[in-house]
């Protein structure tokens, strides 16, 4: 993909959130949720962001959509900087890219009914009239896969899952070409979880969408993501192809999330696990060197002082470590193969 023009683009990206009070305990802090995040998402593609809570992957969803301010570094959209965009240059913007959330119900107004919530984009971005709206209403209603009848209802007569289907039609509905989509299945049952990411997969194939797709959970990812990005305490660790990502992680944090998977092997092994070692660290204080270190099976004396950068391997795969993974060489026994 490298002379391909992306869609979009974050460069060097940093995040920094200031919490607490001068007047408690422990005062003012700091919270580096994002440091120095580079990506480039292609046009028809779905790049998987994964990893544990709070790596800061759902803040990078929205730094991406500039649903929050940056810190530092750039997002182009479509060749346009918007890094520095107020909202209403961003406004018009906002058609072409939505966000999905991981709990629909939150992000429905549970006083409004169904057709309300999911005409508001069209009537806030007022492109059509009343007529057209409603057409469009049941347009978006069979796209997702929901009775029309069920326009005139409330959020809370549905399921989860339908839940989230409104949400999606309501993503969808000024037409988008990239939707960032932060854990939108985490929240439901698996047999659920299924349906709703064959819908993001019917969609992109009827609409020629675009995804970010946040998840914590490697098995909806290797479903859906052509490429992912694993992140860890607020940087992305791993990039690549899905495949080669989940089957030949060069990460060693990779490794453990693939590892920690509860799924047998094909043969029917018993699979070693790689355990991490304690908690991610605070990122309020995030420790020198390789943030990964404090629970790196293999770390050594290099990784304590020296940040790894993201380089590329082979096949567009990028790694940041100063000792990747090389098949068989995984830490504790993780066999590469088995994600
Ligand atoms: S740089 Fe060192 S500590 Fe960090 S992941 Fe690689 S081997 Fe482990």
């Amino acid at each position: 993909m490298s002379g391909r023009v992306p869609m979009l683009e974050a460069a060097s990206v940093t995040k920094t959130f200031v919490v607490g009070s001068r007047f408690r305990s422990g005062g003012i802090q700091h919270v580096q949720a994002l440091s120095d995040v580079s990506l480039k998402v292609f046009a028809g593609e779905t790049l998987g962001l994964v990893g544990e809570s709070g790596c800061g992957k759902s803040t990078l969803g929205r730094c991406l959509l500039r649903l929050y301010d940056l810190n530092g570094g750039r997002i182009t959209f479509k060749g346009r900087d918007i890094s520095g965009l107020g909202q209403r240059e961003l406004r018009p913007l906002r058609a072409d890219m939505q966000m999905v959330f991981q709990d629909p119900y939150a992000s429905l107004n549970p006083r409004r009914r169904v057709g309300d919530l999911i005409a508001e984009p069209l009537r806030v971005h007022g492109r059509r009239r009343e007529s057209e709206v409603q057409d469009r209403l049941r347009e978006l209603m069979d796209l997702v896969n929901l009775s029309p009848e069920f326009l005139t209802r409330f959020p809370h007569e549905f399921s989860g899952g339908q839940r989230q289907r409104i949400g999606i039609a309501r993503a969808i509905a000024l037409a988008p070409s990239l939707i960032v989509a932060d854990e939108p299945v985490s929240a439901l049952d698996v047999s659920v979880q299924a349906q709703i990411v064959n819908l993001f997969m019917d969609l992109q194939d009827k609409l020629g969408l675009t995804y970010v797709f946040i998840a914590h959970d490697l098995s909806v990812v290797r479903q859906i993501a052509t490429r992912t990005a694993v992140m860890y305490l607020g940087g992305i660790v791993e990039l690549g192809e899905t495949d080669r990502v989940l089957h030949r992680p060069a990460h060693p944090y990779t490794a453990a999330l693939i590892s920690a998977v509860p799924e047998p092997d094909p043969q029917g092994n018993i699979r070693a696990r790689t355990i991490l070692r304690g908690e991610p660290p605070s990122p309020t204080n995030p420790p020198p060197g390789c943030r990964f270190h404090t629970r790196c099976p293999i770390a050594q004396e290099r990784c304590r002082v020296e940040v790894p950068l993201l380089r590329p391997l082979e096949d567009a795969h990028s790694v940041a470590c100063h000792f990747p993974l090389d098949g068989p060489n995984l830490p504790n026994g993780a066999a590469p193969g088995h994600a």
